[in-house]
């Protein structure tokens, strides 16, 4: 990137195209970067990995003892500010550290919970008293921090909380009482950022130290993440100096759901860093695994799940890394030390983080779902590794808020942040033929042959992708009125339609950026991103004919149905020759090969 890109405003990917030279890229990762990112794999591979069956068998003291060992090497302190200990690094190295760590998601569980939405809240939302007083501490590993939003009978509807927050008569603390539930470092931490609700009402963000009373549960017995501590937490009359107010009384509702949004993308990048390690696993596992007399990576059914996990790591990383460096660019602009300012500047960017978070989740269950099938009878083993990232994964499509909560975020957000774009008139204008079609504008020559004119054709259906939201959207909002947040089903179907737009250009940027510059593997991006748009043209193919079918149905007009089509036509590659080629360049590797 150049210092003379203006920002990118989020939510504004519907409405203009991504230029490559702009779209921040996993590639682009500068040195300094890919040096902290090193040191975490590093610690990784030689202080965690060997000891990790301890972390499954609950020995706490370990994974204390390792995140101290992750301070020294300075992995706690990169997103604190420097005026309290910390390195103050952009979201960009936050998040490559946290690809790294992620190849032990239990142990990435832990130290994430920790950095993020254990550390972050004070360092967004706390005065200069309670960050001085805390965040030295968090940076060193000496405090271990969590993040307790959740309850038995509130999650999704995380406003319903019941914990509550009484003053004392004397005015000095509050007295908290209730119940949190599924809280990671649960067992072990000492700081928490507790969310209850002053006066029955105003719900508020407390910064709690274990020592004021807070009782962790046992250990939750889990589907996965075995190496991570996950417990209830009672509060009996906890008393907490009013001190100890994170932010203001009555906005918790802005530190819990701003954290969230961050902790969205970052987990797009950690996703990405499971279906790498899928696809490393499993591509080693078919070249040995003979059937029939040769190798099953010889199959074409076990190409096309390669070529799957190539595809999804790929794209995946493209969404990832470009809502990142549009993030970091757009807090580049303004003060990284003025924690309201950041959080507004995210918080424009809550539909790409939806997005990320709902995309790569899905892509890693799927990767490591096709995983367990190509390791046959032994995928399901506990003795091989398939087993325990099949069960690893399954979290991420429920925490950080789940896929069906993020999916409704996605086009009521879009709504409320841009109202004048999804109205009749514009759904109108959108399927209008003299309509203008968005086109990147890219500085990049496009000559025959070129990976750019190579993706010419699927440059013009994303471009048609974006009218085809808007119309949708505008549609269905016309059709429904104030009634649309009931329709929810047609709700998730324009959402998958817009995180296909999202996913299938920042494929097509990556592609074609990673062309302009020689990347040696020019060739091998260029096929992913036409075999991905060809698979994305068909979903959205099928997301489309269920939401005219339902507004047909509400009476609207059917004249809307056929100017739709013509939106969603690609005739695309032959997909399964594109599947062949990049399968045959993952097995050549031996490994994820970009
Ligand atoms: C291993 C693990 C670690 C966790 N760590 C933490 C942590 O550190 N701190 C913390 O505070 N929490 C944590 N959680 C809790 C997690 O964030 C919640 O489980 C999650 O938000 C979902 O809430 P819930 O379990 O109450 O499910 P519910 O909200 O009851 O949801 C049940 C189902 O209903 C769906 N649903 C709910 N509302 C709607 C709606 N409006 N529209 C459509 N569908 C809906 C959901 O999508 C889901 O499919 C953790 C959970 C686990 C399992």
């Amino acid at each position: 990137m150049t210092q003379t890109q203006a920002p990118v405003r989020g939510g504004q990917f519907l409405t203009s195209a991504a230029r490559p030279d702009e779209v921040f890229i996993r590639e682009d990762l500068t040195d300094e970067q890919r040096l902290f990112g090193q040191t975490a794999a590093e610690f990784m591979q030689k202080e965690v990995l060997p000891v990790v069956q301890r972390l499954y068998e609950h020995d706490w003291t370990l994974t204390r003892r390792l995140l101290k060992r992750a301070a020294d090497l300075d992995l706690l302190r990169l997103e604190v500010p420097p005026a309290y200990g910390g390195l103050g690094l952009d979201l960009i190295s936050a998040s490559y550290v946290g690809e790294q760590i992620a190849i032990n998601p239990s142990f990435g569980g832990s130290l994430g919970a920790h950095t993020s939405i254990g550390t972050l809240p004070l360092v967004y939302f706390g005065n200069d008293e309670q960050k001085a007083r805390y965040l030295p501490r968090l940076s060193t590993g000496e405090l271990v921090a969590a993040y307790a939003l959740t309850e038995t009978q509130s999650g999704s509807d995380a406003l319903a909380a019941r914990t509550a927050a009484t003053l004392t008569p004397d005015g000095r603390h509050y007295l908290l009482n209730g119940q949190k539930m599924w809280i990671t470092n649960g067992g072990f931490a000492d700081l928490f950022t507790i969310f209850a609700k002053v006066d029955g009402e105003k719900f508020t963000a407390f910064l709690v130290e274990r020592g004021m009373g807070v009782v962790s549960g046992r250990d939750e017995t889990k589907l996965g993440l075995d190496g991570s501590s996950t417990t209830a937490l009672t509060l009996d009359n906890v008393k907490v100096p009013v001190e100890n107010v994170l932010g203001t009384i009555g906005q918790g509702h802005r530190v819990a759901f701003n954290i969230l949004n961050l902790g969205r993308v970052k987990l797009g990048a950690r996703n990405m860093s499971g279906v790498r390690m899928a696809l490393n696993h499993s591509v080693k596992y078919a070249r040995e695994r003979r059937q029939f007399g040769k190798a099953i990576a010889e199959f074409g059914l076990i190409k096309q799940k390669l070529a799957g996990m190539a595809i999804r790591g790929f794209v995946g990383d493209a969404m990832s890394y470009r809502t990142l460096g549009d993030v970091d660019r757009a807090l580049d602009s303004g003060d990284r030390a003025d924690g309201p300012l950041v959080l507004k500047t995210i918080e424009g960017f809550s539909v790409e983080c939806s997005i990320n978070k709902v995309w790569t989740s899905e892509a890693l269950a799927w990767a490591v779902d096709e995983g367990v099938q190509v390791f046959g009878g032994n995928g399901y083993s506990r003795e091989f590794p398939l087993e325990r990232m099949y069960r690893d994964a399954r979290i991420t499509r429920i925490y950080e808020g789940t896929n069906e909560i993020n999916r409704m975020l996605v086009p009521t957000r879009l709504l409320k942040q841009q109202p004048h774009l999804f109205t009749a008139e514009r759904a109108r204008a959108a399927l209008a033929a003299q309509s203008p079609v968005p086109s990147p504008q890219s500085p990049l020559s496009a000559k025959a042959g070129s990976p750019q004119s190579l993706l010419s054709a699927e440059r013009e259906y994303v471009a048609r992708l974006k009218r085809l939201a808007i119309a949708l959207l505008g549609h269905a909002s016309a059709t429904y009125g104030d009634g649309l947040k009931e329709e929810q089903e047609v709700l998730a179907r324009i959402a998958d339609i817009v995180i296909e737009t999202y996913a299938t250009e920042s494929a097509l940027a990556r592609a074609e950026k990673m062309a302009a510059r020689g990347d040696g593997r020019a060739s091998l991006a260029t096929d992913i991103a036409q075999a991905y748009t060809n698979e994305a043209a068909d979903r959205v193919a099928v997301a489309t004919r269920q939401v005219v079918a339902a507004l047909n149905t509400r009476g609207a007009d059917p004249s809307f149905g056929a100017g739709v089509w013509r939106l969603t036509a690609h005739a695309g590659v032959d997909g399964i020759a594109a599947l062949r080629r990049i399968a045959n360049a993952v097995i050549e590797a031996g490994k994820y090969p970009l």
